[in-house]
């Protein structure tokens, strides 16, 4: 019996190394990793900068706890406002509690400014926010939320429809949550007018718009945040994921008139911010900069668009593309387990989004000889899986 928790399907590999779009297991085999550990090893594994940085501040001070000042939290704050033109930045854990502070955030915002208490926050349909209890409650996903009842009050769904959003606002409404490419869900990116129908839906009614980019966020989509794509700025932002390459941090950022609503001992993370995680954070942001990511994972995204573009339009198994920059998902007429599964024999690591939707979020540091190998091993699987060769 293993003494873990059986809440995820484990594979029987285990990874001993990493280095940029590779990753090698026990038996030294080499992997082409384009899952980027679901969304989050964006500058590769094991980023030499990071790795100086995290070795450095590890030998320096790990942890002191939000009673004090911590200067890197500062700096990476003022970065992460810089990069979004929000105004203030509130430093946890993980994607799930940055969605916990941004939830907490707009009920309390919506109480000091309208002095009435309006709680209720709007979500999408395929919409996917975290798996706390919160979260998951604002994930309309029956599979998520079975047997954790009684979810949490105050969430209401509504369908990608500008009318039927509208319509679904009340006097309790504070909030419309959304992902501007929902990434659980399978891969959909909301379209740009969609998204400033939403933000005028929100000026209209006074309703602050959070846009999660957990996945999103850093680069993915091939602008260092999707919202930029779409001309929309949102009023809090979640982010995690990417954040730090690997290192678990996730932040909450909004604008400073949102913001205030936290005052002291109203939120808090004893872990969040810490001096050695605010390190990675600042060797990450650095490194997209100073190695020019954002243009590679732009020009990449584009490349891979039109490779797996190619594909499908040469297997009838293959449906359809979706998503942005290196954000991609491929649907398919079938399950897709069996083509994953067949991808990992030969050697290429991808993910799924729901049941029938492929998704592929190499690294933004990955380069078109990756990409080649990636195709070449995707085009193998599905000939075989399409042949029946390949078994679930
Ligand atoms: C992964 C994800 C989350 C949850 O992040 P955790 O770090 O697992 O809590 C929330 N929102 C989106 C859009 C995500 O992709």
């Amino acid at each position: 019996m293993t003494h873990l928790m059986s809440n995820y399907g484990r594979l029987p590999i285990s990874f001993v190394r990493g280095q940029g779009t590779r990753l090698y297991d026990e038996q030294d085999n080499e992997y082409l990793d384009f899952t980027s550990g679901i969304a989050v090893t964006n500058l590769g594994h094991c980023h030499p900068n990071v790795t100086a940085a995290l070795q450095e501040q590890a030998a320096t001070l790990v942890h002191t706890s939000n009673l004090f000042q911590i200067p890197k939290q500062e700096a990476v704050a003022a970065k992460l406002c810089e990069l979004s033109g929000l105004d203030q930045v509130f430093f946890c854990n993980s994607g799930a509690e940055a969605n916990e502070a941004a939830i907490k955030l707009a009920r309390k915002h919506s109480k000091e400014k309208y002095g009435e208490h309006k709680f209720e926050i709007l979500t999408l349909e395929d919409g996917f926010h975290g798996r706390t209890l919160a979260t998951v409650t604002a994930t309309p996903r029956k599979k998520f939320q079975e047997g954790f009842a009684p979810l949490m009050p105050g969430f209401r769904y509504v369908p990608k429809d500008l009318a039927a959003i509208e319509a679904a606002i009340s006097e309790n409404t504070c909030a419309l949550m959304m992902e501007p490419v929902q990434g659980e869900g399978g891969v959909l990116p909301l379209t740009p007018e969609f998204l400033q129908g939403v933000r005028a839906l929100c000026d209209k009614h006074g309703l602050l718009l959070i846009f999660d980019e957990v996945q999103t966020g850093i680069g993915r989509t091939g602008t260092m945040f999707a919202f930029e794509q779409a001309g929309v700025q949102p009023d809090i932002l979640t982010l995690a994921k990417a954040l730090g390459n690997g290192i678990p941090v996730g932040a909450t950022l909004a604008k400073a008139e949102v913001a205030s609503a936290f005052t002291p001992g109203t939120h808090g993370s004893t872990f969040g911010g810490t001096p050695l995680v605010m390190a990675a954070v600042l060797a990450t942001l650095e490194t997209i900069e100073s190695e020019n990511i954002l243009q590679n994972a732009k020009e990449m995204g584009i490349e891979l668009g039109l490779r797996l573009q190619g594909l499908i339009e040469q297997h009838d198994c293959l449906l359809e593309l979706r998503g942005l920059g290196l954000l991609r998902g491929v649907t398919m007429d079938r399950p897709v387990a069996p083509l994953i599964n067949k991808c990992r024999e030969l050697g290429l690591l991808v993910l799924s989004a729901g049941e029938n939707t492929l998704r592929i979020i190499p690294p933004l540091t990955v380069t078109s000889q990756d990409i080649h190998l990636a195709i070449k091993i995707l085009e193998q699987a599905v000939q075989e899986v399409a042949q029946g060769v390949a078994q679930a």
